[in-house]
């Protein structure tokens, strides 16, 4: 995206303002406008001076009116500019919020897929500096830019009637002030986008350190994690030094052709003056006019600057924006109501990326209320298969349906709510028992929570926290162990009490009692709805009405446990090795 579309598509977020930003902007060009009098009346004023005659003869009133018109000029300037600036600084902060929940909605509803590839540390670098660079420009357009921009293109023609010689001197400061700007622009484009890679590169690695502290600590990491930081500032310096050297290279001419520009005024005014081509009075009001632009086009350059400073960050940032998620509600797609829990995939397949398959022509079909086990060595595909269930992903080809429908013509939030997932590392947010628990049912009572945690075997380590179900489980549920969290999400099941369920049994070996209570939990869970279990531990799966053996993206057997144990194949090895470890461990 240019630079120039790119500041447009910025000024366009402020469309839910708009009344408010196209008023700002009228009275800012009238703020403009105001600013011009400033030089005519010091020019007139100082030829009324000087028309006073040896014996103090002056045109009094006239000189009278031209200060108090002044006076009135400035009254206005300084209390127009006031209310401006603050009601753009109101403007620039609300839409900054606006435009901040906006970018975390939309990154909310982007599929898994889209999570996997880029680290949650990125996007909220994205997030907060992206919004701080839009707040940035806004204020700055209604400040300075739009009454700089509109007056640097009146004062030129004006200085051109004024006195087209010493209006040529402006036109070269120009000329040499806009070749510069471009020149340096070329020079560090590409060092520039470089930085904010940088920038972003920064905050995913902190970020990812910072979440996993404890794996820090315990490899000793904490002084090579931060010299891992301190290279990635380096490299940020390296391209970031030259960019700034450029610009102050910038600064530097601009400044020395300004005073060059100043003093040529003063000479070529001088002898204009002897020539009878321009009053004193008249160099006078050029001089101040010539000052004024220059000022613009001082600012002209520090906007483009921080335009082509911010450009690569803005761009991050649209970039998020403009994805646009596959997985979407497709026009015409219904809600399911009264859900049995018939469940089919027919020859699905699906593939991550191009390598092969993660799963590979599934067709399995459950029952409404049946219990479906889904067990086979890691990277099978099983997790994957379930996710599709759920539209984390959609499959490249075939199809799932539920009681019959395709889930595609059903709306992503109806099909959720129709489906609980108890995930096996049991993700929990950073807030309370109850706040994590009332997720999947945010009207939950107290007494609810309670019996849907008494069920999942929660209840009495909840209660044995002093601040029981207002007690904060820390980030990702740090505070409770492997065993706790499981059963916190299983009672947040139990309350959000979808017609399907997906468990994924947690892989992390527990203590006998726990293990007990786990199960007794699970069971409760599960009752009366189709479940898909993610079986680490064939007990859990005894009772399954189907088991699907998973390798390699396929199914291999298919079956009831018994008729699965009496085939002889690959389920019937698992078994015997279970059993096997789990005699001689006993
Ligand atoms: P299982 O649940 O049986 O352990 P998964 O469904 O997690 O297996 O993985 C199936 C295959 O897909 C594996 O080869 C795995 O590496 C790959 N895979 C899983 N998740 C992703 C992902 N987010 N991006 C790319 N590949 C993935």
């Amino acid at each position: 995206m240019g630079y120039f579309r790119l500041y447009v598509r910025v000024l366009a977020l402020l469309a839910p303002n708009a009344g408010l930003a196209r008023t700002l902007a009228i009275a800012n060009l009238a703020l403009a406008a105001a600013h011009f009098a400033e030089p005519v009346l010091f020019g007139k004023i100082i030829d009324a001076l000087a028309a006073i005659g040896p014996n103090g003869r002056a045109d009094w009133p006239r000189l009278a009116t031209l200060l108090l018109t002044w006076l009135g000029f400035a009254a206005f300037t300084i209390l127009c500019g006031t209310l401006v600036a603050l009601y753009a600084d109101q403007l620039a902060h609300r839409r900054r919020q606006g435009v901040l929940s906006e970018y975390f909605e939309h990154v909310l509803s982007l599929p898994l897929a889209f999570h996997s590839a880029v680290h949650s540390g990125r996007l909220m670098k994205v997030m907060l500096q992206g919004t701080d660079s839009l707040w940035g420009l806004w204020i700055g357009f209604f400040r300075d830019h739009l009454s700089g921009f509109v007056s640097f293109f009146v004062l030129l023609p004006l200085s051109l009637v004024m006195n087209w010689r010493l209006a040529l001197l402006l036109i070269a400061l120009c000329v040499v002030f806009a070749g510069l700007t471009a020149f340096v622009m070329r020079k560090t484009e590409k060092l520039q986008s470089l930085v904010e890679d940088r920038y972003s590169e920064l905050a995913e690695r902190a970020s990812d350190t910072l979440g996993n502290v404890a794996l820090v600590h315990s490899f000793a990491r904490v002084q090579a994690e931060v010299q891992g930081l301190r290279n990635v500032i380096d490299r940020l310096l390296a391209a970031q030094i030259p960019v700034l050297s450029w610009w102050a290279v910038v600064s530097v001419l601009t400044r020395a052709s300004t005073t060059l520009t100043i003093l040529s005024i003063i000479a070529l005014g001088a002898y204009l003056n002897t020539q009878g081509q321009a009053s004193v009075g008249e160099i006078v009001t050029f001089m101040s006019f010539a000052t004024l632009l220059i000022d613009r086009l001082q600012g002209t350059v520090s906007f483009v600057n921080r335009v082509f400073m911010e450009a690569p960050r803005l761009r991050e940032f649209f970039e998020v924006l403009d994805t646009q998620s596959v997985i979407r509600d497709k026009s015409g797609a219904i809600e399911l109501t009264d859900v049995r829990g018939a469940v089919e995939f027919r020859d699905v397949s699906f593939h991550y990326d191009d390598r092969r398959p993660a799963v590979d022509g599934l067709s399995f079909s459950a029952a409404p209320g049946e219990t479906v086990a889904l067990v086979g060595p890691t990277g099978a595909g099983k997790s994957t298969a379930l996710a599709l269930l759920y539209r984390a992903f959609d499959p490249q080809s075939g199809s799932i349906a539920i009681d019959g429908t395709d889930i595609r013509d059903i709306k992503i939030a109806s099909l959720r709510r129709s489906i609980g997932v108890v995930f096996q590392e049991g993700l929990l947010f950073n807030r309370s028992v109850a706040e994590n628990l009332r997720v999947g049912r945010p009207d939950a009572t107290l007494d609810e929570l309670r019996e849907a945690a008494r069920r999942a075997q929660a209840l009495d380590f909840i209660e044995a926290h002093p601040d029981g179900f207002d007690a904060r489980v820390g980030e990702r549920g740090r505070s409770l162990s492997g065993g706790e969290r499981q059963r916190l999400s299983i009672a947040r099941a139990i309350l959000k009490n979808p017609p399907i369920l997906i468990l994924d049994e947690a892989t992390s070996a527990l203590d006998a009692r726990t293990e007990t209570l786990l199960q007794i939990a699970l069971e409760e869970v599960m009752k009366g709805r189709t479940t898909f279990v993610i079986a680490h531990r064939l007990a859990t799966i005894r009772n399954a009405n189907r088991i699907l053996v998973f390798q390699h993206g396929r199914i291999l057997e298919n079956g009831t446990f018994d008729a699965l144990v009496a085939q002889d194949g690959v389920f019937s090895q698992l078994a015997k090795a279970q059993f096997v470890t789990a005699t001689s461990a006993s």
